[in-house]
């Protein structure tokens, strides 16, 4: 019996280099190089399997509307996106980082009239909502450590890693939103229709991860 095509969605970057050991122990490989071979769908060693690779931010709207049947994705743009038509079955512990506020040390941004720059727009909104907190919010698209040194915004929420870029620029975390790190997501009618196939790939997902975060 021919298996069902499957196509998983991967970013380029940090995580289609951090996945592909996670798919090799599942015995997945590509065939084509992305960068080298600019090619947008990649076929892999087995013939009903493909990889799309997309902007990051890109992979949920994928996954969601069953263009791809599963993807990897940040919680940062998860959280962002919303869930809706998707599962999130597996931490895959990889891209790992901190959502955190960020800004001059002795920048104040309590009350009303704060002015916050940063990518994440609903995530922030919803966090300082919470707390009874109005802000406005500033979009970027990239170099958020700016905002603060030109006087664009009080504050940014941003990942932080090593915490050197914020440091380079004056800036240090000033308070911890979430913990960042790259998940498994599913298209529902995918999970269903495909369930064999995909529950296997989970399956071995689930091992590489146990095996390699040891
Ligand atoms: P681009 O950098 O091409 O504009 P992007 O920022 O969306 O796109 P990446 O920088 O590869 O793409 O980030 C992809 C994901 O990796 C993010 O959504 C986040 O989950 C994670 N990530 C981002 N920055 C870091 C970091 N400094 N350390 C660890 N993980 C990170
Ligand atoms: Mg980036």
């Amino acid at each position: 019996m021919a298996e069902m095509p499957l196509t998983i969605a991967l970013s380029k970057g940090r995580i289609y280099k951090d996945t592909l050991p996670l798919l090799a122990h599942a015995g997945i490989e590509p065939v084509d190089d992305p960068v080298a071979s600019r090619k947008l769908i990649l076929d892999t060693n087995h013939a009903h399997i493909k990889l799309v690779v997309i902007r990051a931010t890109d992979v949920p709207t994928y996954v969601q509307w069953g263009a791809a049947d599963v993807g990897v994705a940040g919680k940062d743009v998860l959280m962002e996106h919303g869930s809706e038509g998707l599962y999130e079955p597996l931490d895959l512990k990889i891209a790992r980082c901190r959502m955190m506020v960020a800004g001059k040390p002795d920048a104040s941004y309590d009350g009303d009239n704060v002015r916050i720059a940063s990518k994440y727009v609903h995530t922030t909104e919803r966090f300082f909502a919470q707390r009874g907190q109005q802000v406005e919010i500033i979009k970027l698209y990239g170099a958020m450590e700016l905002a603060p040194l030109a006087g664009l915004a009080d504050v940014i929420v941003d990942l932080v890693e090593s915490g050197n870029t914020l440091k380079a620029n004056g800036l240090e975390p000033l308070e911890h939103i979430a913990d960042i790190s790259s998940r498994l997501i599913v298209n529902k009618a995918s999970w269903k229709m495909k369930h064999a196939s995909i529950n296997s790939l989970l399956q071995q997902l689930e091992q590489a991860v146990r095996e390699s975060d040891g």
